[in-house]
C-alpha cells in the first residue's frame, strides 16, 4: 500500500474557500482538532474571485432593509423552491457574519458617515451588498486566513506547535470519503506536487469544495470547480438535491476567445451600467416577466431616476434576477440583434465619469484593458451568458448542515443545495458561505466530540479499514495502467487509453450544447447517451509519466467527478418539465405551480457497482417541506398565488 501519511483529526474540512475556512475556524474554536485540505494553494480558492459583495440586511444605506425583506427577495429569486429554513437563517445571521469579519480585520468600503457601505444588486430590494471595491472575495479570504494564523499562534503559545489544533494541507486533492459502516471515518487524497497518498481519519468531514462549472465549455469558474465535493458525497451515499438548477450569469466576456466566459460583475449594472442591443435599444424593458412587473420600471426615465431616488422610482430591469437577464440576452442574440462577437453591449462609459468607474470597478477596468484592449471608461463592453454557479448540491439539514443519510458528513457553501432554490441572487453566496460554514463547523465539532467521548452504548470513534484505503489507492492509480475493463460488447480496440484532455473537451461541449441555458427533451436525451459513452471511455483515461506534479493525471481523476455530476444535472433537467429559475425548457416554457413543491434527488443507482453502465444515477422525487405560516405571511396573497399550488394556498 502506498499511503505515506496517516493522521488522526477530529474534523476534516475539504476546501479552503470561504465556507471551508469559516467552518474550520468554528470547529477549532469549539475545541475540535481540525485539518483543512485544499486542492490549490492556501488563500487561492475560488472565493477570491468574488467581486460584487456580501449580501446582508444591515440597513446601512436604506434603513428600510431588514432580514424579512432579504428573506423575501431570496425566495422570490429562488422562485419559492428554496429550503425556506436555510433562507430564514441566512437572512437573519448574515449581518452578524459581516460584522464579525470586521472584528477579525476586514475593512469594507464606507458610507459618508462611516458605516459599512452597501451596494445595489439584481433582485435585492435595497442596497445590500457589503463590499471592498470589486475585490470583496479577496478581502474575505484574507481575513479568514489571518484569523486562522492567529489561532495557530495561540496554539503555539499553549502547546508549542502551530499546527497542533489547526493544520492546512494545501495542494492536496481528496478523491474519496472513507467510512466505517454508514458513518464517516475520514478522507483519502493525494498531494498534487509529490503524488503521495494521504489518509486523514476523522469522525466528521465537512465538504466545502465549491461548484461544477468546469463541466461546461463557457464558464466563469476557476480550474478547481470540477464538482469534486458533489461526487464525493454521492459516492459516500449522500443524495444531491435539484441539480438541474445551474446559474448562467448574464454577463461574461465574449471576446477574445481565450477569455470567453470570464465574469463581468453585476456591480457594473448595480452601479448604473445598461444593456443595449446592436440597434442601441435598452432591450431589458421588453423582458420583464409578469411576476416582477410591479417592481420594475416601465421607462428609461423611471429606471434612471431610481439610482438617485429609489423611494420614488422603480428599479431598472437590468437589475432583474440573473436568470431573467441571461435569457433576455440569449433571445436578443438569437434574434440577430447581438454584438459583433455574439453578445450584447454593456455600457458604463456614458453613465459615470471615468474616474468614478476606475474607483468603483477597478478590476473590471483592468480586466477589459488587459484582456480585450477595451477601455470601459470610453466604450461599451461586449457580454453574454456564462455558466457561473450551481444551486443544486448536497442535500443538507437546514440548521446543522449535516448531509442526509451519512452520519458525520457535513456540507457548506456552493457545494450544498437548498439555500438558493432555483436561482441564487448575487451576493447571497458569500453570505451563505459565512452563515453555513460556521454552522457546519459547529455541528461537525459537536458530532466529533460525541463520537470520541466513548460513552457506554455508543459505537466510539469510527475506524478506517485498510481494504478501503487500498481500493481508493488502486482507483487513483488506474490512469497509469489505463486498462479499464471493456464494457459488455465493446471491441478489444476500444481498450486503448483515452486522452483525458480530449474527454474533458467532449464533456464540456456536450454540456454546453445540450444541457446549457435553454434545454430541450431530445437534446438532453442525447446528452445522457453521450455522457454514458464518455463514462465508459473515461475508465480508460490514461496518462504517461509519474505521480510528481502531473496535471494529466489530476484531470483523469477529476473526470470521474465531472461525469457523475453532469449526469445528475442532465437527468434532473430532463425530469423537470417546467421552466423555473436557472432551468429553462424550451418545450415547457412556463413555471408550473405543481412543480414548486417537488424536489429532485439524485443518488447512485447501485452504490457497489464498479462497471459504469448507463443509468448510474437514480432519480427520485420528494415533496418540499411546507413553508412556515409566519414566513408566508411576509408576502401578499396576490404574490403567493403566482407561486404556490392551490392546496398550499388553502392550507
Ligand atoms: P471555493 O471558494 O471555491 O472553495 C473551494 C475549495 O475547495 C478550494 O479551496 C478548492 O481548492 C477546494 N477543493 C475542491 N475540490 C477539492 C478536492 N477534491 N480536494 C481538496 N480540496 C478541494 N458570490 C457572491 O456572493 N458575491 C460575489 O460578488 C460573487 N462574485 C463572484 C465572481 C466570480 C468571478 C465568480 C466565479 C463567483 C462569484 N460569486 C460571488 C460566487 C462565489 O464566489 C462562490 O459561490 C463562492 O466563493 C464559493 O465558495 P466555497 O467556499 O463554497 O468554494
Amino acid at each position: 500500500m502506498s499511503v505515506v501519511d496517516r493522521q488522526e483529526w477530529d474534523v476534516v474540512v475539504v476546501g479552503a474557500g470561504g465556507a471551508g475556512l469559516r467552518a474550520a475556524i468554528e470547529a477549532r474554536e469549539r475545541g475540535a482538532r481540525t485539518a483543512v485540505i485544499c486542492k490549490s494553494l492556501f488563500g487561492k480558492a475560488h472565493t477570491v474571485m468574488a467581486e460584487g459583495g456580501i449580501a446582508a440586511a444591515m440597513g446601512n444605506v436604506n434603513p428600510g432593509d431588514n432580514w424579512q425583506v432579504h428573506f423575501r427577495d431570496t425566495l422570490r429569486g429562488g422562485k419559492f423552491l428554496n429550503q425556506w429554513r436555510m433562507a430564514e437563517l441566512h437572512a437573519k445571521e448574515a449581518p452578524d457574519r459581516v460584522w464579525e469579519l470586521e472584528t477579525w480585520g476586514a475593512l469594507f468600503d464606507r458610507t459618508a458617515d462611516g458605516r459599512i457601505s452597501q451596494r445595489n444588486f439584481g433582485g435585492h430590494e435595497y442596497p445590500r451588498l457589503a463590499h471592498v471595491g470589486d475585490r470583496t472575495g479577496l478581502e474575505l479570504i484574507r481575513t479568514l486566513q489571518q484569523k486562522i494564523v492567529s489561532l495557530q499562534q495561540q496554539d503555539k503559545k499553549e502547546t508549542g506547535d502551530y499546527e497542533s489544533r489547526l493544520k492546512v494541507f494545501q495542494e492536496c486533492t481528496v478523491t474519496r470519503v472513507l467510512k466505517d459502516g454508514s458513518r464517516v471515518s475520514g478522507v483519502f487524497g493525494y498531494e498534487r506536487e509529490s503524488g503521495r497518498f494521504l489518509v486523514l481519519e476523522a469522525p466528521s468531514v465537512v465538504i466545502a469544495t465549491g461548484g461544477i462549472g468546469k463541466s461546461f465549455k463557457v464558464t466563469s469558474n476557476s480550474w478547481e470547480y470540477t464538482g469534486d465535493g458533489h461526487a464525493l458525497a454521492l459516492l459516500a451515499g449522500a443524495p444531491l438535491l435539484n441539480m438541474e438548477f445551474v446559474q448562467f450569469h448574464p454577463t461574461g466576456m465574449v471576446w477574445p476567445p481565450s477569455v470567453k466566459g470570464i465574469l463581468v460583475t453585476e456591480s457594473v449594472r448595480g452601479d448604473g451600467g445598461v444593456l443595449r442591443n446592436s440597434e442601441g435599444k435598452r432591450f431589458m424593458f421588453d423582458y420583464i416577466p409578469d411576476v416582477f412587473k410591479e417592481k420594475y420600471a416601465e421607462s428609461e426615465d423611471e429606471g434612471d431616476g431610481w439610482y438617485e431616488d429609489p423611494d420614488h422610482h422603480r428599479r431598472p430591469p437590468e437589475l432583474l434576477p440573473r436568470d431573467e437577464v441571461a435569457r433576455a440576452i440569449n433571445s436578443e442574440v438569437k434574434a440577430g440583434r447581438g454584438s459583433p462577437h455574439g453578445g450584447v453591449f454593456l455600457d458604463v462609459s456614458t453613465r459615470m465619469p471615468a474616474e468614478v468607474i476606475r474607483r468603483r470597478l477597478p478590476s473590471m477596468y483592468h480586466q477589459f484593458k488587459e484582456l480585450a484592449d477595451v477601455d470601459i471608461t470610453a466604450e461599451a463592453m461586449e457580454v453574454g451568458p456564462t455558466c457561473h454557479y450551481v444551486m443544486g448540491g448536497i442535500a443538507v439539514d437546514s440548521d446543522t448542515a449535516a448531509a442526509r443519510g451519512v452520519p458525520g458528513l457535513y456540507a457548506a457553501g456552493e457545494v450544498a443545495g437548498g439555500m438558493h432554490g432555483s436561482n441564487r441572487l448575487g451576493g447571497n453566496s458569500l453570505s451563505d458561505l459565512l452563515v453555513f460554514g460556521r454552522r457546519a463547523g459547529r455541528y461537525a465539532a459537536e458530532h466529533a466530540a460525541e463520537q470520541t467521548a466513548g460513552r457506554p452504548g455508543q459505537p466510539g470513534r469510527p475506524q478506517t479499514d485498510d481494504a478501503q484505503v487500498d481500493a481508493a489507492a488502486a482507483e487513483a492509480l488506474r490512469p497509469f495502467s489505463a486498462e479499464g475493463p471493456p464494457a459488455d460488447g465493446e471491441p478489444a480496440a476500444a481498450r486503448a487509453p483515452e486522452n483525458p484532455y480530449t474527454l474533458h473537451q467532449e464533456l464540456q461541449q456536450t454540456m454546453n450544447d445540450l444541457v446549457g441555458i435553454i434545454r430541450r427533451e431530445g437534446e438532453m436525451e442525447q446528452a445522457l447517451e453521450r455522457l454514458s459513452a464518455l463514462r465508459v471511455r473515461a475508465r480508460r483515461a490514461g496518462v504517461e509519466g509519474h505521480r510528481q506534479f502531473n496535471p494529466g493525471w489530476h484531470l483523469a481523476l477529476d473526470l470521474r467527478n465531472m461525469l457523475l455530476v453532469s449526469e445528475c444535472v442532465a437527468r434532473a433537467a430532463l425530469e423537470r418539465t417546467e421552466s423555473r429559475g436557472g432551468h429553462t425548457r424550451e418545450d415547457h416554457p412556463t413555471m408550473e405551480r405543481h412543480w414548486r413543491h417537488v424536489n429532485l434527488l439524485c443518488a447512485l443507482a447501485d452504490p457497489g457497482a464498479t462497471d459504469p453502465a448507463p443509468g448510474q444515477i437514480a432519480l427520485t422525487r420528494e415533496d418540499t417541506e411546507p413553508i412556515r405560516p409566519d414566513l408566508l405571511a411576509l408576502f401578499e396573497k396576490d404574490e403567493l398565488v403566482k407561486y404556490l399550488a392551490e392546496e398550499e394556498l388553502y392550507e
